[in-house]
């Protein structure tokens, strides 16, 4: 698999052709943002750990009968996947009160939400990502009502999975966001899982283990990442040079 031109260059990953038109490489860049891009630095180490960290809950949410994008690891820092035809849509899910749900509404960080929370937001930075709902989705076609239908189901299938697997590693999921595109008529989970798109908390003393620690200047971003990780059982080593 021949990594070709670049196609396009966001604010963590960058999108490249391969020589197989259904297929792209992203590269994990060590850059994080937050706030539209108003904060942004490198952070050493970041794109390996979010690199090989999607890789391995890509194939457990495959597994759980979630299809997905991931094909396959590239490179320390690379993996192949799909070409999609993103929905312009984010969808995150909340099981716990934090972030923008808690300035919106007033209401504070740290509740459990029962039942958890779905919400729809417009991929816009310029808009800052405002947040819609179905009625938009389906007037300025987005999405259809059938997408719309597989995207709330495939989002809370995606929580059932995930928070099973955090819990038994001592985390709380908080929320996430997910994103999906079309693939020869099929709707696919696009875009990465990984620390910077999720809110993850220690079970015990619910210290933040993601990229709220940037957000925030708490520090140690990416050793909180890594921790993730090795409670998990992903494997952050050099990958062999002969697979
Ligand atoms: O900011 P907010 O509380 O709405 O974010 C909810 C979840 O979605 C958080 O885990 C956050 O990291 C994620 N998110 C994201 N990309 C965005 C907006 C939110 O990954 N553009």
């Amino acid at each position: 698999m021949k990594k070709q031109a670049e196609l396009y260059s966001g604010k963590a990953k960058t999108v490249y052709a391969t020589d197989d038109p259904n297929q792209l490489i992203m590269h994990f860049r060590n850059d994080t943002s937050a706030f539209d891009g108003e904060k942004v630095a490198q952070l050493e180490r970041k794109g390996m750990v979010n690199n090989k960290f999607n890789a391995f809950i890509m194939q457990k949410l495959e597994a759980g009968g979630v299809p997905t994008h991931f094909e396959k690891l590239m490179t320390e820092d690379e993996s192949l996947f799909k070409k999609l035809d993103m929905l312009p849509v984010e969808c995150v899910v909340r099981n716990i009160s934090a972030g923008s749900l808690c300035r919106r509404l007033g209401i504070e960080e740290g509740m459990d939400l029962e039942p958890p929370t779905f919400e729809f937001f417009l991929k816009n930075d310029q808009l800052h990502d405002p947040m819609i709902n179905d009625s938009h989705i389906l007037t300025f076609k987005w999405a259809t009502q059938d997408e719309i239908a597989q995207m709330k189901a495939l989002t809370f299938k995606v929580n059932d999975i995930l928070k099973a697997l955090f819990a038994d590693a001592g985390m709380l999921l908080v929320d996430y966001k997910v994103e999906f595109g079309r693939y020869q008529g099929s709707l696919l989970l696009g875009d990465e899982f990984s620390p910077d798109g999720c809110r993850l908390w220690d079970a015990e003393t619910r210290k933040k283990l993601d990229k709220d620690r940037f957000r925030q200047g708490l520090g140690d971003v990416v050793e909180a990442y890594e921790e993730v990780a090795h409670r998990l059982g992903v494997n952050l080593e050099p990958i062999p040079d002969n697979i």
